[in-house]
């Protein structure tokens, strides 16, 4: 790759401050590598649950003993995991729509989720689409406050709404916010403070979140933990999916949207999905850190270039997100495009800014995926309004992140 002595020197340079942030990473990915393995083992993980089923799934061993896996690995009594489960934001919605009933309050912790999940919760310009609000629940958020969870505004919330509160929401990656992500352990201590108060239960959303920390929400007590397969959990092999993990009766609950009352997770063909779900559970902790690698690289590198980024390349991080802020739409476009080029499909593509389902402002995306539109891979968008922010996020492995990271730098720079 042709680099100007600049942005040579910068690579260097970043490369070796790095060492110790990624020695740590490494040390996550280790720890959580080996409570896959010592579950796969405990559950004996064998060839034949690899086969997969057709029609209604029945005894379908290797989807249980996956379910059993990933409750384990999450730290939570019960869990499934889908691969007919479309996207993040439908896993979201089977967990609130599982346990939320009319007359009930949603009441989100870390302000107003994220985007998609707008349509989902619903108002009264949405009226008659079936969301939450259609069925008489009723939603009500609490803003952090200097990037922490707002304490004195929660307790306040709690006593107003009192029992008719069933959930309460944590949002543990910031999405498309500018605040800091929340540590698993920082959730398991809100979720402490709220079950004092409350008898709801309390869900995290988990997307981009899992396996970045030693433990999960769920180690903590969150009694739901919500994430996508073609984020983190799918580690970067799973064709599309989500997971569902918590206690046995929200899980239970859950699990009567995602199939239906009475039936659960009892049946569901996996035809021939089990295997990718297997191995990219495997994978995830090490692709996770991979794309951890590459988010802490850009921040350097953007940082060292003059853009304002969050999180700084040194702090640990508790998802895989880089936020880099341009300031123009020009900038926040080219880095895209940069990252876009750099990318192992489509690379020859430009992207555009354009109206997508779900979100408000036009958003611009570069992913140059295998999955498609897994941001496990290698990936960057923004939504463009001000202050204009590149969400960069995954990189399946260092190597390939470093190439498009520096990619986009030259963009950005006309080299
Ligand atoms: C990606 C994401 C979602 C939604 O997931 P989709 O797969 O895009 O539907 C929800 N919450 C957060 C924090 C996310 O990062």
């Amino acid at each position: 790759m042709e680099l100007s002595q600049k942005l040579k020197q910068l690579d260097e340079q970043a490369v070796k401050k790095l060492r110790p942030v990624f020695d740590k990473i490494d040390e996550i990915s280790q720890k959580n590598t080996e409570k896959v393995l010592a579950s796969f083992k405990n559950h004996r993980v064998s060839d034949s649950m690899f086969a997969g089923s057709t029609g209604y799934g029945y005894t379908d061993n290797g989807r249980d003993t996956l379910d059993a896996i990933y409750a384990d690995v999450l730290g939570a009594e019960a869990a499934f995991c889908r691969h007919n489960i479309v996207n993040g934001t439908q896993a979201i919605s089977i967990g609130l729509f599982g346990l939320l009933r009319p007359g009930d309050v949603m009441l989100s912790i870390t302000g107003r989720p994220y985007d998609t999940l707008s349509e989902v919760i619903g108002d009264k310009t949405h009226n008659g689409d079936g969301s939450l609000y259609d069925f008489g629940v009723k939603y009500d958020d609490v803003e952090m406050k200097d990037g922490k969870i707002d304490y004195d505004a929660v307790d306040k919330k709690i006593k107003e709404h009192g029992e008719k509160i069933k959930v309460i929401f944590v949002q543990r990656s910031k999405g498309y916010a500018v605040r800091p992500t929340l540590s698993a352990e920082e959730i398991g201590e809100a979720a402490q403070f709220c079950h004092k108060l409350s008898n709801a239960y309390f869900v995290v959303d988990n997307c981009y979140g899992t396996f970045c920390d030693l433990s999960e929400p769920t180690h903590y007590g969150a009694d739901m933990i919500i994430g996508s397969l073609i984020k983190n959990a799918g580690g970067g092999l799973a064709n599309c999916g989500g997971y569902i993990a918590g206690t046995k009766r929200a899980v239970e609950l859950a699990s009567y949207r995602l199939t239906t009352v009475g039936i659960g997770t009892e049946v569901g063909a996996t035809i021939g999905e089990n295997r990718r779900m297997f191995q990219g559970l495997f994978m995830a902790p090490h692709t996770v850190a991979q794309a951890k690698k590459t988010a802490a690289y850009a921040s350097y590198i953007f940082s060292h270039l003059g853009y304002d980024v969050e999180p700084s390349w040194d702090v640990d991080r508790h998802d895989i997100i880089q936020t880099v802020t341009f300031g123009t739409p020009d900038g926040l476009c080219n880095f895209c495009r940069g990252i876009q080029a750099g990318s192992p499909v489509d690379a020859f593509v430009v992207p555009e800014p354009w109206a997508m389902p779900g979100y408000d402002d036009p958003v611009i995306m570069a992913a140059g995926t295998f999955v498609s539109g897994a941001s496990i891979e290698i990936s960057a968008d923004g939504p463009l309004r001000a202050p204009y922010t590149a969400y960069f996020q995954g990189g399946l492995t260092f190597e390939s992140g470093r190439y498009a990271i520096l990619t986009a730098a030259k963009t950005i720079l006309g080299e």
